[in-house]
């Protein structure tokens, strides 16, 4: 699936990419979690289009921060906070 630019969609509702500068849509979830500031079982998320996934997921994994990386349509938030 290509995810294709749509610049008549964009609202408060549209999840948009984290990485710094970034303005597209985001298809991809990632979950992360620092061990030095968060408890094991707490999930921070970040969201990458299809070109920052990579960069994205690598930044935490040198870091060992990375958890999950999960497609926007299938991601879950946490129930109850
Ligand atoms: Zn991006």
């Amino acid at each position: 699936m290509i995810p294709s630019p749509s610049p008549s969609a964009e609202g408060p509702e549209t999840p948009i990419c984290s990485a710094k500068g970034c303005r597209e849509a985001a298809v991809w979830v990632l979950a992360w979690n620092n061990p030095k500031l968060h408890t094991p079982e707490r999930r921070k998320t970040w969201l990458a289009c299809e070109e920052h996934r990579e960069y994205l997921a690598k930044f935490l994994g040198v870091r060992g921060f990375l958890k999950d990386t999960v497609p926007l349509a299938e991601w879950e938030p946490p129930q109850g906070g």
